[in-house]
């Protein structure tokens, strides 16, 4: 059976993606350089994907992301030199970004301004097709536009139909014989007018002559007949996060074209069932030509496995993106009767069994309705917290994280790497505390944060000390441009063995008479950020990581915190791409969330934060959470927000961010203050918290400080005020 896959990372075995377009950054690098090391690494990609399969797309490789070189070669946006094109990617003039779909990853956002666009073929710094003349990989015309800002919906079916036509030219120009074609949008719930607009555009296929493999992931397309009738000569389809959708409609289209069957996981680290698959695989070719591939871009995994500091038991469950090529090679020869031993040896053996804790089962079956309840209601709660914080008008405060300095990351990594004593660590980390908190008291913020100098990463550290989930040391993957994360894996039944963030807190709060937050990161956003297992409910592990939660909040009223702050940045980003399927899914998110608080105290104030502000789609979940107090992102996002709280009625305390941490500019008061009365428009004083738009840790105390110190006198003016 023919093998194809795509999606590959960019990154490199050994992150060689980032450092060399960071070295240009720094200015250690020539262009040269970094466009022959460039195109070595991809060389390499290239060659590891020969090695195991048959067919893959080529110039997939871009130097910060893919929807970025679409808009240039279609002249939405203009680059003459390399510093154009990465001054579209960070600073001043940069292009919004967000998050790809429901993963980590962030994409570039073209903007359209309003603006009915007209494309133009146009030349690019950066040209990821130079040189190639098979199967050229392309952001499809649909995806790119339905995933763009700003587009008059009048002109959007326009814009397709001169958007592919555009493609056409560029494949010809280019002398592409056939095309790889990536259009993950069709897999959004589309309005039978987009349908529509897809059948109409693509119509134009027709006049490249060559094949064309159109490819979709991440969900199931509800109209996947209309794409087998398109002029394509392949189609992609995704068989493992589906829901059995595309499955259902496979069997009943009739087709002469290539399906080419995305069977290996490409979100997921567990190893492929490979007998099962094999099956299936059978089944569906005596209908369709069968290509067997990924089910969606390999690059949410790491590089590979080779090197990994995984334990054994678990090393053999799991596959990395090369070993998901591997996979699908087996996969290629098992059905024609080959390679059986191998696939024995290789296929998934993760049984129920495996990471088992039969105690944590039992609790979260023993779990009933009043678990997931807090009491006494927000009023009644609400008085109590006023009397013992004692917070005067528009509190202020920070998100969690200060400046992650040179120094702190340096002593973190000697820690990990075992050249620096526990002692010295621990002695180091309490020095930055205190200095944070001399810091805020010298500032008069009104609740303070210890500043998470322990933690690297907001969910890495909690994955570091809870049973049940592995950290992979060398695992990377990108989340945006030359920015990595290692998402943990989630393998067992979760359960905290002890305290993992108190001792730092109560520390912190040792020095000073103000309430410092105690600080977590909640279930979803662990989950979301992770590898979890695909045989046990999402739900259930949710309700775990809860249960470890709740109990560190137990300690930390023992200690004496009087709020906690569960971060849940990634809610909105882990909610299914189509909207039936949310309740489903918010069902246990705000279940979950609400397991880890259902028992404080009264006066224990709940925070929650989450950096974003598109709320519209989701505030009537957000507020089922049952938080006491809501930080959220909203200083770029001007009137959306506000839109948002005007109509709905929001009875807890919020704050809205007032300064843009994304960037190194250091708001004014006024400034500041601009957000803070539009806000005060549709939210009451008595309700509005000052904070900036999310935690400190990429920021400088250069301008850390100015800021926040902006940002106190402000509340000071406020409280005059009113
Ligand atoms: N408490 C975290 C911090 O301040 C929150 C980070 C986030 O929202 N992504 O860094
Ligand atoms: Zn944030």
């Amino acid at each position: 059976m023919k093998t194809y896959a795509y999606g590959f990372p960019r990154l490199g075995k050994n992150r060689e993606f980032k450092r060399l377009i960071e070295s240009f950054w720094a200015g250690k690098l020539s262009e040269g350089e970094l466009r022959e090391g460039i195109r070595k690494l991809n060389q390499k990609r290239e060659e590891t994907y020969s090695k195991f399969v048959e067919d893959f797309p080529r110039g997939e490789m871009t130097l910060y992301d893919p929807m970025l070189d679409t808009a240039l070669t279609f002249g939405v946006y203009k680059a003459e030199t390399l510093n154009d094109y990465f001054n579209l990617c960070r600073g001043k003039n940069a292009l919004e970004m967000t998050k790809w779909f429901n993963t980590n990853y962030h994409y570039l956002v073209p903007d359209f301004k309003g603006e009915r666009p007209s494309f133009k073929v146009s030349q690019s710094p950066w040209d990821r097709h130079e040189g190639v003349k098979e199967r050229a990989h392309l952001i499809a015309p649909f995806t790119f536009l339905k995933l763009s800002k700003n587009l008059p919906e009048s002109s959007f079916k326009e814009a397709l139909v001169e958007l592919t036509e555009k493609l056409i030219e560029y494949a010809s120009l280019k002398g592409f014989s056939s095309i790889h074609l990536e259009d993950p949008a069709l897999v959004m719930e589309l309005p039978l007018k987009e349908w529509k607009a897809v059948e109409e555009a693509y119509s134009k296929l027709e006049e490249f002559k060559g094949e064309i493999f159109l490819i979709t992931y991440y969900d199931s397309v509800e109209n996947l007949e209309l794409l087998f009738n398109l002029p394509v000569s392949g189609v992609g389809v995704d068989l493992v996060h589906d829901r059995g959708e595309n499955l259902k409609q496979l069997e009943k289209i009739k087709s002469d074209k290539l399906l080419i069957a995305g069977v290996v996981d490409g979100r997921n680290v567990w190893r492929n069932d490979l007998f099962k698959t094999s099956q299936l695989l059978k089944e569906l070719s005596q209908n369709f030509k069968v290509a067997v591939s990924n089910a969606s871009p390999l690059f949410h995994l790491p590089v590979s496995l080779a090197g990994s500091s995984l334990e054994k038991e678990l090393l053999e469950k799991v596959a990395f993106a090369e070993e998901k090529l591997y996979e699908i090679s087996l996969l290629g020869e098992l059905v024609e009767g080959r390679k059986e031993e191998e696939a024995r040896e290789w296929t998934c053996k993760i049984g129920s069994s495996f990471g088992e804790d039969l105690t944590v089962r039992e609790k979260v079956a023993k779990l009933k309705e009043e678990d997931f309840t807090r009491k006494p209601d927000y009023k009644e709660r609400l008085e109590k917290q006023k009397a013992v914080l004692n917070l005067p008008l528009f509190p202020t405060t920070t998100i969690g994280s200060f400046p992650q300095t040179e120094e702190v990351r340096r002593v973190r990594l000697l820690y990990k790497r075992g050249k620096l004593s526990e002692e010295d660590y621990k002695t180091f980390i309490r020095g930055e505390i205190t200095k944070a908190i001399e810091i805020q008291e010298e500032l008069n913020l009104d609740v303070f944060v210890h500043g998470e100098f322990e933690r690297s990463d907001m969910v890495e550290f909690f994955a570091e000390k809870l049973e049940g989930i592995a950290t992979t040391g060398n695992g990377w993957v990108i989340s945006y441009g030359t920015r990595c994360y290692r998402p943990p894996i989630i393998y067992g039944d979760v359960k905290r063995n002890s305290p993992m963030t108190v001792e730092e807190i109560a520390f912190a709060q040792s020095k000073t008479d103000k309430p410092v937050k105690g600080m977590l990161t909640g279930p979803t956003t662990i989950i979301a950020w992770s590898y979890t297992r695909e045989d046990i409910p999402t739900s259930e592990v949710a309700y775990q990581i809860a249960l470890a939660l709740k109990e560190e909040i137990r300690d930390y009223e023992e200690a004496g915190i009087k709020i906690v702050q569960i971060d849940e940045p990634a809610i909105r980003e882990k909610a299914p791409i189509k909207k039936r399927n949310w309740k489903e899914y918010f069902d246990w998110a705000i279940k979950a969330f609400r397991l880890c608080h259902s028992s404080v105290k009264p006066e224990t104030q709940i925070h929650t934060h989450m950096c974003y502000s598109e709320f519209g789609e989701i505030i009537e979940y957000i507020k089922e959470m049952d938080f006491d107090v809501i930080s959220i992102e909203a200083s770029r996002s001007k009137g959306d927000i506000l839109e948002v709280f005007e109509k709905v009625n929001f009875d807890r305390q919020i704050g809205l961010g007032v300064w843009d941490i994304h960037s190194p500019y250091v708001p004014t008061k006024e400034e500041m203050k601009e957000i803070v009365e539009r806000a005060l428009r549709v939210i009451p004083k008595e309700n509005f918290w000052i904070n900036p738009d999310c935690g400190l840790k990429t920021r400088r105390w250069e301008e850390v400080i100015p800021a926040l110190r902006n940002m106190t006198e402000l509340a000071k003016e406020l409280r005059k005020e009113n």
